[in-house]
């Protein structure tokens, strides 16, 4: 698969990649920051899927 070339969204340096978004630094920095947020936010959205209010609230 040839790689795409394009600007880095976040330091618009030039990045050569499979799939489009921030390059290998970027990444590095984004994980390191926001990794743990972004863990801790997909489990914890599930059970609301799940969870239907409306059918307990009516329930007696
Ligand atoms: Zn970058």
């Amino acid at each position: 698969m040839e790689p795409l070339v394009f600007m880095c969204p976040r330091c618009a340096s030039a990045v050569s990649a499979r799939f489009y978004g921030p390059c290998d630094e970027c990444r590095a920095v984004l994980r390191a920051v926001g990794g743990d947020a972004r863990d801790v936010e997909i489990p914890a959205y599930e059970p609301k899927m799940n969870v239907t209010p409306n059918q307990v609230a009516t329930r007696d």
